[in-house]
Protein backbone atom coordinates (compact mmCIF):
# COMPACT_ATOMS: atom_id res chain seq x y z
CA UNK A 1 0.00 0.00 0.00
CA UNK A 2 1.47 3.51 -0.72
CA UNK A 3 2.15 5.84 2.17
CA UNK A 4 0.49 9.09 1.92
CA UNK A 5 3.42 11.14 3.14
CA UNK A 6 7.31 11.84 2.44
CA UNK A 7 9.97 10.36 3.62
CA UNK A 8 12.29 12.67 5.74
CA UNK A 9 14.82 12.57 2.44
CA UNK A 10 11.64 13.96 0.53
CA UNK A 11 11.05 16.45 2.74
CA UNK A 12 14.08 17.70 2.96
CA UNK A 13 14.16 18.06 -1.00
CA UNK A 14 10.87 20.06 -0.84
CA UNK A 15 12.34 22.47 1.33
CA UNK A 16 15.15 23.05 -0.68
CA UNK A 17 12.86 23.18 -3.31
CA UNK A 18 10.75 25.19 -2.04
CA UNK A 19 13.23 27.31 -0.85
CA UNK A 20 14.97 28.15 -4.17
CA UNK A 21 11.40 28.88 -5.97
CA UNK A 22 10.70 31.48 -3.29
CA UNK A 23 14.42 32.76 -3.78
CA UNK A 24 15.05 32.46 -6.92
CA UNK A 25 12.22 31.75 -9.15
CA UNK A 26 9.20 33.42 -7.97
CA UNK A 27 10.78 36.62 -8.45
CA UNK A 28 12.33 36.67 -11.45
CA UNK A 29 8.69 35.58 -13.18
CA UNK A 30 7.25 38.55 -14.57
CA UNK A 31 10.88 39.76 -15.98
CA UNK A 32 11.27 36.24 -17.80
CA UNK A 33 7.77 36.81 -19.38
CA UNK A 34 8.48 40.25 -20.26
CA UNK A 35 12.06 39.54 -21.54
CA UNK A 36 10.66 36.31 -23.29
CA UNK A 37 13.83 34.34 -21.89
CA UNK A 38 15.45 32.60 -19.08
CA UNK A 39 18.57 33.78 -17.62
CA UNK A 40 21.25 30.80 -17.78
CA UNK A 41 22.18 32.13 -14.40
CA UNK A 42 19.10 30.77 -13.27
CA UNK A 43 19.62 27.45 -14.42
CA UNK A 44 23.11 27.05 -13.51
CA UNK A 45 22.08 28.15 -9.85
CA UNK A 46 19.05 25.37 -10.46
CA UNK A 47 22.42 23.32 -11.25
CA UNK A 48 24.42 24.18 -7.71
CA UNK A 49 21.68 23.46 -5.85
CA UNK A 50 21.39 19.52 -6.93
CA UNK A 51 17.95 20.49 -8.45
CA UNK A 52 19.23 19.27 -11.97
CA UNK A 53 20.95 15.87 -11.04
CA UNK A 54 17.95 13.98 -9.29
CA UNK A 55 17.74 10.45 -10.92
CA UNK A 56 20.98 10.90 -12.86
CA UNK A 57 23.72 8.60 -11.99
CA UNK A 58 26.45 9.66 -9.36
CA UNK A 59 29.18 9.04 -11.83
CA UNK A 60 28.08 12.24 -13.91
CA UNK A 61 27.09 14.41 -10.91
CA UNK A 62 24.03 13.25 -10.46
CA UNK A 63 22.34 11.73 -7.37
CA UNK A 64 20.33 8.62 -6.82
CA UNK A 65 16.48 9.46 -6.16
CA UNK A 66 12.88 7.71 -6.59
CA UNK A 67 10.60 9.26 -8.96
CA UNK A 68 8.21 10.97 -5.96
CA UNK A 69 11.71 13.09 -4.99
CA UNK A 70 11.29 14.18 -8.77
CA UNK A 71 7.74 14.93 -8.41
CA UNK A 72 8.41 17.18 -5.07
CA UNK A 73 10.70 18.90 -6.86
CA UNK A 74 8.88 19.85 -9.66
CA UNK A 75 5.74 20.82 -7.51
CA UNK A 76 7.23 23.00 -5.70
CA UNK A 77 9.08 24.94 -8.60
CA UNK A 78 5.95 24.78 -10.09
CA UNK A 79 4.57 27.08 -7.57
CA UNK A 80 6.57 29.60 -8.86
CA UNK A 81 6.58 28.99 -12.52
CA UNK A 82 5.97 25.86 -14.29
CA UNK A 83 8.11 26.16 -17.02
CA UNK A 84 11.29 26.89 -14.28
CA UNK A 85 9.79 23.29 -12.86
CA UNK A 86 10.12 21.24 -16.33
CA UNK A 87 14.26 22.00 -16.62
CA UNK A 88 15.10 19.25 -13.64
CA UNK A 89 13.10 16.75 -16.18
CA UNK A 90 15.52 16.96 -19.12
CA UNK A 91 18.98 15.93 -17.34
CA UNK A 92 16.94 12.14 -16.76
CA UNK A 93 15.58 12.18 -19.72
CA UNK A 94 18.72 12.56 -21.27
CA UNK A 95 20.25 9.95 -18.77
CA UNK A 96 17.43 7.82 -19.55
CA UNK A 97 17.81 8.23 -23.40
CA UNK A 98 21.82 7.87 -23.60
CA UNK A 99 21.65 4.81 -21.31
CA UNK A 100 23.10 2.41 -24.78
CA UNK A 101 25.36 5.16 -26.22
CA UNK A 102 28.98 5.78 -25.46
CA UNK A 103 30.65 6.50 -22.09
CA UNK A 104 32.33 9.58 -23.91
CA UNK A 105 29.11 10.60 -25.19
CA UNK A 106 27.38 10.67 -21.77
CA UNK A 107 30.36 11.91 -20.17
CA UNK A 108 30.26 14.70 -22.63
CA UNK A 109 26.91 15.90 -21.93
CA UNK A 110 25.34 14.26 -18.90
CA UNK A 111 27.31 16.36 -16.48
CA UNK A 112 26.80 19.92 -17.96
CA UNK A 113 23.38 18.86 -17.84
CA UNK A 114 23.44 18.01 -14.24
CA UNK A 115 25.43 21.12 -13.60
CA UNK A 116 22.84 23.36 -15.81
CA UNK A 117 25.50 24.67 -17.81
CA UNK A 118 24.08 23.29 -20.66
CA UNK A 119 20.41 23.08 -21.71
CA UNK A 120 18.26 20.62 -23.52
CA UNK A 121 15.36 19.98 -25.38
CA UNK A 122 12.83 17.30 -27.03
CA UNK A 123 12.08 17.40 -30.92
CA UNK A 124 9.07 15.52 -31.67
CA UNK A 125 6.31 17.53 -33.18
CA UNK A 126 6.68 18.67 -36.76
CA UNK A 127 4.39 21.45 -38.82
CA UNK A 128 2.91 18.46 -40.82
CA UNK A 129 2.47 16.41 -37.74
CA UNK A 130 1.98 16.83 -33.71
CA UNK A 131 -0.82 14.14 -32.43
CA UNK A 132 -0.24 11.95 -35.09
CA UNK A 133 3.65 12.02 -34.53
CA UNK A 134 3.98 8.74 -36.96
CA UNK A 135 3.50 10.52 -39.76
CA UNK A 136 7.21 12.07 -38.96
CA UNK A 137 8.92 13.22 -41.78
CA UNK A 138 12.52 14.69 -40.79
CA UNK A 139 15.13 11.97 -42.24
CA UNK A 140 18.01 11.05 -41.16
CA UNK A 141 20.17 9.36 -43.62
CA UNK A 142 23.25 7.70 -42.65
CA UNK A 143 26.44 8.08 -44.71
CA UNK A 144 29.30 6.80 -43.58
CA UNK A 145 30.20 7.68 -39.53
CA UNK A 146 27.01 10.83 -39.76
CA UNK A 147 23.97 10.61 -40.37
CA UNK A 148 22.66 13.50 -42.51
CA UNK A 149 19.34 15.81 -41.18
CA UNK A 150 16.63 17.30 -43.22
CA UNK A 151 13.46 18.42 -42.00
CA UNK A 152 11.30 20.73 -39.71
CA UNK A 153 11.48 19.85 -35.71
CA UNK A 154 8.41 22.62 -34.58
CA UNK A 155 7.07 23.91 -31.07
CA UNK A 156 10.13 23.05 -29.64
CA UNK A 157 9.96 23.85 -25.78
CA UNK A 158 13.51 25.91 -24.99
CA UNK A 159 13.65 25.52 -28.90
CA UNK A 160 15.58 28.87 -28.96
CA UNK A 161 18.05 28.17 -25.74
CA UNK A 162 18.94 24.70 -26.27
CA UNK A 163 22.23 23.69 -26.46
CA UNK A 164 21.19 19.90 -27.25
CA UNK A 165 18.05 18.47 -28.39
CA UNK A 166 16.24 14.57 -28.40
CA UNK A 167 15.54 14.78 -32.27
CA UNK A 168 13.35 11.70 -33.73
CA UNK A 169 13.57 11.24 -37.32
CA UNK A 170 12.88 8.58 -39.82
CA UNK A 171 16.19 6.72 -40.64
CA UNK A 172 14.00 4.16 -43.20
CA UNK A 173 12.22 6.36 -45.30
CA UNK A 174 10.61 3.11 -46.83
CA UNK A 175 8.85 2.19 -43.96
CA UNK A 176 5.46 2.60 -43.02
CA UNK A 177 4.22 5.02 -40.70
CA UNK A 178 5.17 4.98 -37.50
CA UNK A 179 8.05 3.01 -38.28
CA UNK A 180 11.61 3.57 -39.45
CA UNK A 181 12.27 6.55 -36.54
CA UNK A 182 15.45 7.12 -34.56
CA UNK A 183 16.04 8.71 -31.60
CA UNK A 184 19.35 10.95 -31.92
CA UNK A 185 21.08 13.62 -29.50
CA UNK A 186 21.57 16.70 -32.01
CA UNK A 187 24.31 19.74 -30.94
CA UNK A 188 22.45 22.84 -31.72
CA UNK A 189 25.62 24.41 -33.09
CA UNK A 190 25.76 21.88 -35.61
CA UNK A 191 26.22 23.77 -39.54
CA UNK A 192 22.79 23.71 -40.90
CA UNK A 193 20.41 24.45 -38.51
CA UNK A 194 18.47 27.64 -38.03
CA UNK A 195 16.41 28.67 -35.28
CA UNK A 196 12.42 30.58 -35.71
CA UNK A 197 10.96 31.63 -32.36
CA UNK A 198 6.84 31.41 -32.09
CA UNK A 199 5.27 34.79 -30.87
CA UNK A 200 3.39 32.81 -28.05
CA UNK A 201 0.44 34.08 -25.62
CA UNK A 202 2.10 32.77 -22.70
CA UNK A 203 4.95 30.59 -21.78
CA UNK A 204 7.19 33.42 -23.27
CA UNK A 205 10.35 32.22 -21.40
CA UNK A 206 10.03 28.97 -22.84
CA UNK A 207 11.43 30.61 -26.35
CA UNK A 208 9.63 27.59 -27.96
CA UNK A 209 10.98 27.57 -31.59
CA UNK A 210 10.79 25.80 -34.89
CA UNK A 211 14.44 23.92 -35.67
CA UNK A 212 14.73 23.59 -39.33
CA UNK A 213 18.05 21.02 -40.31
CA UNK A 214 18.98 21.44 -43.56
CA UNK A 215 21.86 19.27 -44.44
CA UNK A 216 23.03 18.57 -41.05
CA UNK A 217 25.62 16.30 -40.67
CA UNK A 218 25.06 14.60 -36.97
CA UNK A 219 28.07 12.08 -36.02
CA UNK A 220 26.34 8.36 -35.74
CA UNK A 221 27.64 8.38 -32.10
CA UNK A 222 24.74 10.67 -31.58
CA UNK A 223 22.05 7.77 -32.54
CA UNK A 224 20.31 7.26 -29.13
CA UNK A 225 18.20 4.63 -29.42
CA UNK A 226 18.78 1.43 -32.23
CA UNK A 227 17.62 2.00 -35.30
CA UNK A 228 14.33 1.72 -36.17
CA UNK A 229 13.55 1.67 -32.44
CA UNK A 230 12.95 5.62 -31.71
CA UNK A 231 9.32 5.26 -30.79
CA UNK A 232 9.34 1.86 -28.77
CA UNK A 233 12.26 4.13 -26.66
CA UNK A 234 9.76 6.66 -26.15
CA UNK A 235 7.25 4.83 -25.48
CA UNK A 236 8.57 2.73 -22.61
CA UNK A 237 11.08 5.52 -21.20
CA UNK A 238 9.84 9.19 -21.50
CA UNK A 239 6.22 9.12 -19.76
CA UNK A 240 7.80 10.38 -16.82
CA UNK A 241 7.77 13.52 -18.74
CA UNK A 242 3.76 13.71 -19.52
CA UNK A 243 3.60 13.14 -15.57
CA UNK A 244 5.44 16.20 -14.85
CA UNK A 245 4.48 18.52 -17.66
CA UNK A 246 0.87 17.70 -15.68
CA UNK A 247 1.89 18.31 -12.48
CA UNK A 248 3.77 21.47 -13.42
CA UNK A 249 0.99 23.71 -13.88
CA UNK A 250 -1.29 22.33 -11.49
CA UNK A 251 1.36 23.54 -8.67
CA UNK A 252 0.86 26.94 -9.81
CA UNK A 253 -2.90 26.77 -9.60
CA UNK A 254 -2.50 26.39 -5.89
CA UNK A 255 -0.80 29.38 -5.76
CA UNK A 256 -3.18 31.19 -7.40
CA UNK A 257 -6.04 29.53 -5.09
CA UNK A 258 -3.99 30.33 -2.13
CA UNK A 259 -3.70 33.75 -3.07
CA UNK A 260 -7.34 33.85 -4.30
CA UNK A 261 -8.57 33.10 -0.80
CA UNK A 262 -6.52 35.56 0.61
CA UNK A 263 -8.24 37.79 -1.33
CA UNK A 264 -11.40 36.52 -0.55
CA UNK A 265 -11.32 36.70 3.48
CA UNK A 266 -9.99 40.85 2.67
CA UNK A 267 -12.10 42.31 -0.42
CA UNK A 268 -15.72 43.22 0.78
CA UNK A 269 -18.58 43.69 -0.78
CA UNK A 270 -22.16 44.19 0.30
CA UNK A 271 -20.81 44.82 3.51
CA UNK A 272 -18.98 41.96 4.13
CA UNK A 273 -15.96 39.43 2.65
CA UNK A 274 -16.58 38.18 -0.45
CA UNK A 275 -15.71 34.57 1.09
CA UNK A 276 -18.49 34.66 2.64
CA UNK A 277 -20.95 34.36 -0.71
CA UNK A 278 -20.97 30.57 -1.60
CA UNK A 279 -20.84 32.09 -5.07
CA UNK A 280 -17.30 32.37 -3.95
CA UNK A 281 -16.23 29.74 -1.19
CA UNK A 282 -18.29 26.96 -3.06
CA UNK A 283 -15.50 27.88 -6.52
CA UNK A 284 -12.81 28.31 -4.02
CA UNK A 285 -13.79 24.91 -2.18
CA UNK A 286 -14.27 23.11 -6.13
CA UNK A 287 -11.08 24.50 -6.55
CA UNK A 288 -8.95 23.01 -3.78
CA UNK A 289 -11.00 19.30 -4.60
CA UNK A 290 -10.25 19.92 -8.10
CA UNK A 291 -5.98 20.37 -7.51
CA UNK A 292 -6.14 17.64 -4.88
CA UNK A 293 -7.64 14.84 -7.04
CA UNK A 294 -5.03 16.44 -10.18
CA UNK A 295 -2.06 15.52 -7.03
CA UNK A 296 -3.01 12.23 -6.38
CA UNK A 297 -3.38 10.94 -9.99
CA UNK A 298 0.32 12.98 -10.37
CA UNK A 299 2.08 11.23 -7.47
CA UNK A 300 -0.08 7.66 -7.87
CA UNK A 301 1.61 7.60 -11.76
CA UNK A 302 4.58 8.47 -10.16
CA UNK A 303 4.83 5.61 -7.35
CA UNK A 304 3.38 3.55 -9.77
CA UNK A 305 7.38 4.05 -11.20
CA UNK A 306 9.09 3.68 -8.51
CA UNK A 307 7.46 -0.20 -8.52
CA UNK A 308 8.24 -0.64 -12.02
CA UNK A 309 4.43 -1.10 -12.56
CA UNK A 310 2.97 -0.39 -16.15
CA UNK A 311 1.09 3.33 -15.71
CA UNK A 312 0.70 4.56 -19.40
CA UNK A 313 -3.05 4.82 -19.11
CA UNK A 314 -2.60 6.79 -15.56
CA UNK A 315 0.04 8.93 -17.11
CA UNK A 316 -2.50 9.58 -20.03
CA UNK A 317 -5.17 10.53 -17.04
CA UNK A 318 -2.67 12.78 -15.50
CA UNK A 319 -1.95 14.74 -18.72
CA UNK A 320 -5.92 15.47 -19.45
CA UNK A 321 -7.20 16.31 -16.08
CA UNK A 322 -4.23 18.25 -14.96
CA UNK A 323 -3.92 20.98 -17.22
CA UNK A 324 -7.67 21.26 -17.54
CA UNK A 325 -7.73 22.17 -14.30
CA UNK A 326 -5.36 23.91 -13.66
CA UNK A 327 -6.55 26.31 -16.63
CA UNK A 328 -10.17 25.93 -14.90
CA UNK A 329 -8.78 26.93 -11.58
CA UNK A 330 -6.61 29.79 -12.53
CA UNK A 331 -9.42 31.13 -14.75
CA UNK A 332 -11.82 31.35 -11.34
CA UNK A 333 -9.14 32.76 -8.57
CA UNK A 334 -8.56 35.57 -12.00
CA UNK A 335 -12.56 36.30 -11.68
CA UNK A 336 -12.24 36.20 -8.29
CA UNK A 337 -9.95 38.98 -8.16
CA UNK A 338 -12.46 40.78 -10.15
CA UNK A 339 -11.10 43.93 -12.42
CA UNK A 340 -7.40 43.63 -10.86
CA UNK A 341 -7.16 40.13 -12.13
CA UNK A 342 -7.09 41.14 -15.24
CA UNK A 343 -3.98 43.41 -15.23
CA UNK A 344 -0.55 42.68 -16.16
CA UNK A 345 0.14 44.23 -12.93
CA UNK A 346 -0.69 41.23 -11.05
CA UNK A 347 0.22 37.62 -11.50
CA UNK A 348 -3.07 36.33 -12.85
CA UNK A 349 -3.49 36.92 -16.10
CA UNK A 350 -0.02 35.69 -16.80
CA UNK A 351 -0.96 32.43 -15.39
CA UNK A 352 -3.62 31.90 -17.05
CA UNK A 353 -1.83 32.44 -20.37
CA UNK A 354 0.82 30.06 -18.94
CA UNK A 355 -1.25 27.40 -17.78
CA UNK A 356 -3.18 26.55 -20.90
CA UNK A 357 0.05 25.53 -22.95
CA UNK A 358 0.45 22.83 -20.73
CA UNK A 359 -3.51 21.87 -22.47
CA UNK A 360 -1.36 21.13 -25.70
CA UNK A 361 2.47 20.27 -24.76
CA UNK A 362 3.39 16.47 -24.85
CA UNK A 363 -0.23 15.68 -26.10
CA UNK A 364 -3.75 17.21 -25.95
CA UNK A 365 -6.02 15.89 -23.65
CA UNK A 366 -8.37 14.45 -27.02
CA UNK A 367 -4.96 11.88 -27.64
CA UNK A 368 -4.74 11.74 -23.84
CA UNK A 369 -8.50 10.15 -23.76
CA UNK A 370 -7.29 7.75 -26.90
CA UNK A 371 -4.74 6.03 -24.77
CA UNK A 372 -7.05 5.86 -21.83
CA UNK A 373 -9.95 4.17 -23.76
C1 LIG B 1 3.35 25.28 -25.08
C2 LIG B 1 3.69 24.10 -25.94
C3 LIG B 1 4.90 23.46 -25.78
C4 LIG B 1 5.25 22.38 -26.60
N1 LIG B 1 6.48 21.80 -26.45
C5 LIG B 1 6.85 20.80 -27.29
C6 LIG B 1 8.17 20.26 -27.23
O1 LIG B 1 8.99 20.65 -26.39
N2 LIG B 1 8.51 19.29 -28.11
C7 LIG B 1 7.64 18.82 -29.05
O2 LIG B 1 8.02 17.93 -29.81
N3 LIG B 1 6.37 19.32 -29.15
C8 LIG B 1 5.97 20.30 -28.29
N4 LIG B 1 4.71 20.84 -28.38
C9 LIG B 1 3.81 20.36 -29.42
C10 LIG B 1 2.69 19.49 -28.85
O3 LIG B 1 3.19 18.22 -28.49
C11 LIG B 1 1.60 19.42 -29.93
O4 LIG B 1 1.03 20.72 -30.01
C12 LIG B 1 0.54 18.41 -29.64
O5 LIG B 1 1.06 17.10 -29.69
C13 LIG B 1 -0.63 18.52 -30.63
O6 LIG B 1 -0.18 18.55 -31.94
P1 LIG B 1 -0.65 19.72 -32.93
O7 LIG B 1 -0.50 21.00 -32.20
O8 LIG B 1 0.05 19.55 -34.21
O9 LIG B 1 -2.20 19.48 -33.12
P2 LIG B 1 -2.88 18.43 -34.11
O10 LIG B 1 -2.30 17.10 -33.94
O11 LIG B 1 -2.92 19.01 -35.48
O12 LIG B 1 -4.36 18.42 -33.52
C14 LIG B 1 -5.24 19.53 -33.71
C15 LIG B 1 -6.48 19.26 -32.86
O13 LIG B 1 -7.10 18.02 -33.27
C16 LIG B 1 -7.21 17.15 -32.16
N5 LIG B 1 -7.00 15.78 -32.62
C17 LIG B 1 -5.97 15.30 -33.37
N6 LIG B 1 -6.11 13.98 -33.56
C18 LIG B 1 -7.24 13.62 -32.92
C19 LIG B 1 -7.93 12.38 -32.73
N7 LIG B 1 -7.46 11.25 -33.24
N8 LIG B 1 -9.07 12.38 -32.00
C20 LIG B 1 -9.55 13.53 -31.46
N9 LIG B 1 -8.96 14.73 -31.60
C21 LIG B 1 -7.81 14.77 -32.31
C22 LIG B 1 -6.14 17.60 -31.18
O14 LIG B 1 -6.46 17.22 -29.86
C23 LIG B 1 -6.16 19.11 -31.38
O15 LIG B 1 -7.19 19.66 -30.61
C24 LIG B 1 4.33 21.92 -27.58
C25 LIG B 1 3.10 22.56 -27.72
C26 LIG B 1 2.78 23.64 -26.93
C27 LIG B 1 1.46 24.34 -27.13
Amino acid sequence: MPEFGFSEAQEMLRREAERFCQKEVITGAKERDRKEEIPRELVRKMGENGLLGLNVPERYGGQPADWISVSVVVEELGKGDPLIALIPLFPILFSIALKDCSEEVRQEWLPALVKGEKIACFSLTEPDCGSDAGSLKTRAIRKGDYYIFNGEKTSITFGMMADVALVFAKTDPSAPRGRGVSCFLVPLDLPGITRSKFADMGLKAAGRASLIMDDVKVPAKYLVSEEGKGFKMAMEHMDFLRVGVSLAPLALAETALNEAMNYARQRTAFGKPIAKFEGISYKLAEAATLIETGKLLCYHAFWMMDQHMPNTKEVAMCKWWCPWVAAKVVHDCLLIFGHIGYSEEFAMERRLRDVIGFEMADGTADIMKLIIA
